[in-house]
C-alpha cells in the first residue's frame, strides 16, 4: 500500500491508515505503557513482550539449572556470531562478516584501527582520518584516543557537509568514518555514492549505522562498503546497553587485524595457547567474555525486525515523518520552530528534529503530557518514529499535545527547567 500523508488531515483518516497498515500487527509485540506515545525508539527501543520470557528462561533454566554447561548446551558461546549473522541480514551484510559484541564506541575503535592497518600496508603514507563535526561525539572521541596511542602522525579532519567531504578526499586520506543517519538532524548520506567517492580517492570507509539498522534500508554489500558498526538498542529494540555490532567486507576479513586481541577473538580460545592467533571471519572482532543475558534478550528484538518487510518499514517510516513535519508546520506555525531534518525524503532517516529556543523545557512538558521524545543540545527537540510500533494516530495525537504545550505555554512550569544526568 502507499500512504499519502497529505490525505491524513483528520484524526479519523489517521486511524483508518493505521487499520490499513500492513505492519500494524507488530505493535502488540511490544509492551508500551498505556497512555504513552513513544517517540524515542531512536534512543532506546521499546521492550518486546517476548524478551521478558526469554530473560526468565535464560536466568531460571540456562543459568539457574544448567549452569556452566550452558556455554555448550544452550549455545551461549556461539551467540555473538549467530546474532551477528542475523544483523548482517538486516543490513545487506552477505558480502561480509558481522558479530554482535561490545559497544558501538569500542567497535568504532576496532573498525578504525583495522582500516588504518590495512591502509598502512597498501598506502603507507596516508595519515588522515576524515569524519564529520556533527557526528555523534563518541565516534570522534574514539578516533582521538586511537590517534593518541598510534602516535604516528595521524590526524582527524572534520568536514561539515557533502561539499566538504568531496574537497577533503586527497591522497592523504586513509579512512573516512561517517554516520549514515545523523543522530541530531536525521540527515542521511547516500551510502552508495559516498562509498564510491571515497574508494575513488583511495580511502576506506567505516559506516556507523546506529540510527539506520532497523530504520532505513541498508545494503552494505551493494554499496561495497568496507567496515560498519552500529548499535542494537535503538531501532532494533535490543534493550538498554545491548551489545553493538561490527561488520567487515569479505575482501578485507582475511587480512583484518584489530588491536583488542582478547581470547574470544582467538582461533582456539580454549587451547589456552601462548600467543594470539586471530579467528577466521568476523569472530576475530570479539574480545572477551560476552554479556549473555543481554545478547539473549536482544535476539528477540532482532528476530522481530527480521520478520518485517524492509520496503514496508521504509514506506511507513517516511509517511510517519512526512505527516509529523506537515502537521507541526501547519498546526504550530505560530511558534518559533525550525525544522533541521531534510524535507527531501531521500535524505531523511526515521526521526525528525525541530529547534525551539526553549527546547529543553518544551520537551520536558511534552513528556509530562505523555509524548516521549528527547532533547539534544543545542535547542533540538527530537522525535523518533519506529515504524514497528508507532502509528498515524500517534502522530496526530503527539502533534496535538505539542500544540497544547506551546499554545498554553505549559513548558513555563518551573519543574521543566531542571536537568537530569541523561537528557
Ligand atoms: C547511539 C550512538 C552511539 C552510541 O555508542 P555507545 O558506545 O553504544 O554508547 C555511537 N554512535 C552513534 C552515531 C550513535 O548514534
Amino acid at each position: 500500500m502507499t500512504f499519502d500523508p497529505t490525505a491524513l488531515n483528520t484524526r479519523e483518516a489517521c486511524v483508518a491508515a493505521d487499520r490499513a497498515d500492513p505492519l500494524s500487527g507488530f505493535r502488540d509485540e511490544f509492551a508500551l505503557p498505556e497512555g504513552v506515545i513513544y517517540l524515542d525508539g531512536n534512543s532506546l527501543g521499546a521492550l518486546p513482550r517476548a524478551a521478558g520470557e526469554r530473560a526468565r528462561e535464560v536466568l531460571a533454566r540456562e543459568w539457574g539449572e544448567d549452569l556452566i554447561a550452558s556455554w555448550n548446551t544452550h549455545h551461549w558461546f556461539e551467540l555473538p556470531v549467530r546474532i551477528g549473522e542475523k544483523i548482517g541480514r538486516l543490513i545487506g551484510g552477505h558480502g561480509g562478516g558481522c558479530v554482535a559484541t561490545d559497544t558501538t564506541s569500542i567497535n568504532v575503535f576496532k573498525a578504525l584501527a583495522a582500516a588504518l592497518r590495512l591502509q598502512r600496508e597498501d598506502r603507507p603514507e596516508r595519515r588522515v582520518i576524515v569524519s564529520e563535526r556533527e557526528n555523534f561525539p563518541t565516534d570522534l572521541y574514539m578516533a582521538e584516543g586511537l590517534i593518541e596511542i598510534l602516535d604516528d602522525g595521524y590526524e582527524l579532519r572534520l568536514i561539515d557537509d557533502e561539499a566538504g567531504l568531496e574537497a577533503s578526499l586527497s591522497d592523504e586520506v586513509a579512512v573516512v568514518m561517517l554516520t549514515h543517519v545523523n543522530y541530531r538532524s536525521g540527515r542521511m548520506w547516500e551510502m552508495d555514492r559516498v562509498t564510491r567517492l571515497v574508494h575513488e580517492a583511495g580511502a576506506l570507509i567505516v559506516w556507523d549505522l546506529c540510527h539506520s539498522a532497523g530504520a532505513v534500508p541498508v545494503d552494505l554489500t551493494a554499496a561495497s562498503a568496507d567496515f560498519a558498526v552500529g548499535c542494537t538498542y535503538k531501532y532494533l529494540n535490543g534493550g538498554p546497553g545491548s551489545p553493538a555490532f561490527i561488520w567487515a567486507a569479505n575482501r578485507h576479513l582475511p587480512r583484518v587485524e584489530q588491536p583488542l586481541s582478547g581470547w574470544w577473538g582467538h582461533r582456539a580460545p580454549f587451547d589456552m595457547a601462548v600467543g594470539y592467533a586471530a579467528a577466521e571471519g568476523a569472530a576475530k572482532f570479539l574480545c572477551g567474555t560476552q554479556p549473555i543475558l543481554s545478547l539473549a534478550t536482544m535476539e528477540v528484538g532482532i528476530d522481530i525486525a527480521l520478520r518485517a518487510d524492509p520496503e514496508a518499514l521504509r514506506e511507513k517510516s517516511l509517511a510517519l515523518t512526512s505527516l509529523f513535519i506537515a502537521l507541526v508546520e501547519e498546526r504550530l506555525a505560530a511558534h518559533p520552530l525550525t525544522l533541521i531534518t531534510p524535507r527531501d525524503s531521500e535524505h531523511r532517516g526515521s526521526h525528525v528534529s525541530f529547534r525551539h529556543p526553549e527546547g529543553f523545557a518544551v520537551m520536558k512538558a511534552l513528556i509530562a503530557e505523555g509524548v516521549i521524545g528527547d532533547y539534544r543540545e543545542p535547542e533540538v527537540l527530537r522525535f523518533g518514529f519506529t515504524p514497528l510500533y508507532v502509528g498515524f494516530a500517534d502522530v496526530w495525537d503527539a502533534v496535538e499535545a505539542f500544540r497544547r504545550v506551546l499554545d498554553e505555554e505549559l513548558w513555563r512550569a518551573p519543574e521543566f527547567a531542571v536537568r537530569g544526568a541523561v537528557t
